[in-house]
């Protein structure tokens, strides 16, 4: 693909990836952005989709799965599921709506009602996707953990979220649920799906899945659920506090299936893989969702990254649409251009990269290494779905995350202290990325936190937290985030939760957590410590603190690196400036310290 020429405006100089015609396997869903833009509109993509039988509201289950068995097109593979050990399991579009019948007649059975929320922690096996859609079915709310989290997070999730079931494996309960067991009030039962080894746990509310399921009626008639009708809860990050609860409708379909059209360009022929865990929106939205609404065959991998053997599923699965990550894929630029040569990917047709930075060398080593570029594209959980992408018959700005969606309308804004909101007009000048609340797949609250979601909006625009640039021809630039949350490997994770976790060990007084630059990672998770009176800092009690917040925490949350240090530095009210350790680690300047301790 790609000619390029020079970009003339905007916020880069580089060279502009050209679309041709001729690149496209098939025609693009979307051909003309514009024109598109122009006559979309929110009413008529819901009409793409069916309702409930008898006009009885709208559940997402129902058009990714049902839909298309009632249309006489069960047969189709919709799970290729490929595991760890060499395993592989396809399940029709007809199996797995008869599978998570089963699971919604299992929920009813357990005494679960409508808007009772269901856990998941699990890897990517077949069971999380029957568990999500037979929760849906039976009008209950889906919540994934990440299965990497350790017990802290874990608790702190479903302790907000009430959970009253859990679905896991033996393994998984063992080592991150049985601790926190007895801080979970809510939690009524745990359905322990197999890990192919023989489990001897047994409890109170306990029960194998399978065998559970075995006894469970083939047929459910789906809960008349509306399109209002809370569905999602997924779990994210801010500066200070805890974990956010964002909480989507049934309504957030017809999103996740727009964009899945749009931005990811799925045709019903797609061999579609997105490589993000369900545990994160990514996953569960386009590693769940828009596949099946589009009638894709979607590919799942239980294994993490591993360059080779990824490679090796994008050519043997005939992958023809690819939905990554920036981390991943400069994993896969480290490993060259040579062992991408090896592999035939001539089905794969179009790329496209989610959660962080896709830096431009990133977006251009796909062109040369894979023959066609990286699209990135931007969105967070509140937005429940993509809202700026490079759509595929559109020219790539390397390093620009694209043009908003049809249907969304975005901008540059700046806030002032009385709460105003003002539009930046000027090409290339920075400010806060903002939205214009009103498309289905935003998310509705924080779930307990009306006042932080409150707090989302201005002026009305929903401010999105990043901080970005527009220019000349509207292509959007991501610049940072206006706060201190911190992205690593793709995982956007609180800095105050770490913190916390950090201060369980004796001997720590005070900590303070920066996002540090990595090449590979975008940031790893630095800590700052300070230790209480009678304690030295020692290698020893480094590591001793490390370990303990990775038991705690989990390898995906836990610090990389940790130093000690005499003091923090601290606002005249005792917050602690990780702003200011930051730019201490780095070397950067200071800014703004009027407020910091100590100063007059
Ligand atoms: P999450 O809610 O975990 O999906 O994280 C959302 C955040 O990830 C956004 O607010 C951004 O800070 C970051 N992010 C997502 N996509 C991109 C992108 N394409 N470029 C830069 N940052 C991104």
């Amino acid at each position: 693909m790609a000619d390029t020429d020079i970009a003339t405006a905007g916020v880069s100089e580089r060279p502009v990836i050209r679309k041709r015609r001729a690149d496209w396997h098939i025609a693009p869903n979307m051909l003309d952005y514009d024109a598109t833009r122009r006559t979309f509109t929110w009413e008529t993509a819901r009409q793409a989709l069916d309702g409930l039988p008898g006009g009885r509201g709208l559940n997402i289950a129902h058009e990714a799965l049902d839909r298309h068995v009632a249309a006489g097109r069960g047969d189709k593979i919709a799970l290729r599921w490929l595991g760890k050990d060499g395993g592989r399991v396809e399940l029709s579009y007809a199996q797995l709506a008869q599978a998570s019948n089963r699971f919604a007649n299992l929920l009813q059975r357990l005494g679960l009602k409508r808007g009772d929320r269901v856990f998941a922690l699990l890897g990517r096996v077949p069971a999380l996707y029957i568990a999500a859609f037979g929760t849906l079915k039976a009008g209950c709310v889906f919540s994934p953990l990440f299965s990497a989290f350790g017990p802290e997070p874990v608790r702190a999730r479903m302790s907000i979220g009430e959970g009253k079931v859990l679905v896991t494996t033996a393994q998984l309960y063992r080592r991150k649920v049985a601790a926190i067991r007895d801080k979970l009030p809510s939690l009524a039962h745990v359905l322990l799906a197999s890990d192919g080894e023989e489990s001897s746990l047994t409890g109170p509310g306990m029960l194998a899945l399978d065998p559970a399921l075995a006894q469970c009626a083939l047929e459910f008639t789906i809960a008349p659920t509306g399109p209002e009708d809370p569905a999602l809860l997924h779990f994210t990050s801010g500066t200070t506090g805890r974990p956010k609860g964002a909480l989507h409708v049934h309504a957030a379909v017809v999103a996740h299936h727009t964009t899945g059209r749009f931005a990811l360009d799925l045709h019903p022929d797609d061999i579609f893989w997105c490589t993000a865990d369900p545990g994160w929106v990514t996953g569960m939205s386009y590693g769940v969702i828009a596949p099946l609404t589009n009638y894709t065959t979607m590919v799942v991998d239980e294994q993490d990254f591993d360059a080779e053997r990824w490679y090796g599923i994008l050519s043997r699965e005939r992958v023809t649409v690819w939905y990554t990550a920036p981390t991943a894929v400069r994993m896969m630029m480290r490993y060259g251009e040579e062992v991408a040569r090896k592999y035939d990917l001539s089905a794969l047709r179009f790329m496209a990269s989610v959660g962080e930075p896709l830096n431009p060398e990133a977006v251009e080593w796909g062109v040369q290494a894979l023959g066609r570029p990286f699209h990135d594209n931007w969105w967070q959980t509140e937005t429940g779905g993509i809202m700026i992408a490079n759509f595929i018959a559109m020219d790539i700005k390397p390093g620009s995350m694209g043009k908003p969606m049809p249907g969304i309308e975005a901008a540059i804004v700046r806030r002032h202290d009385d709460g105003s909101v003002e539009l930046v007009k000027d090409p290339g000048e920075e400010g806060e990325l903002a939205l214009k609340p009103g498309w289905p797949s935003m998310f509705r609250t924080y779930l307990h936190e009306p006042e932080r979601y409150a707090k989302c909006f201005a002026g009305g625009w929903y401010l999105t937290g990043d901080l970005a640039k527009r220019d000349r021809d509207g292509y959007f630039w991501f610049v940072g985030r206006a706060d201190d949350v911190i992205k690593t490997s793709g995982h956007l994770i609180g800095p105050f939760e770490v913190e916390s976790a950090l201060m369980e060990h004796p001997a720590v007084a005070e900590a303070g957590v920066i996002g540090k630059p990595d090449p590979v990672a975008f940031e790893i998770i630095k800590a700052f410590v300070t230790l209480k009176p009678g304690h030295k800092p020692s290698e020893t009690l480094r590591r001793e603190i490390l370990a303990r917040a990775r038991k705690s925490l989990g390898a995906a949350v836990a610090p990389k690196e940790l130093a000690f240090a005499p003091n923090l530095p601290k606002t005249r009210s005792g917050k602690i400036m990780r702003r200011l350790l930051k730019a201490r680690e780095l070397g950067l300047p200071e800014g703004d310290t009027s407020t910091l301790e100590g100063n007059q």
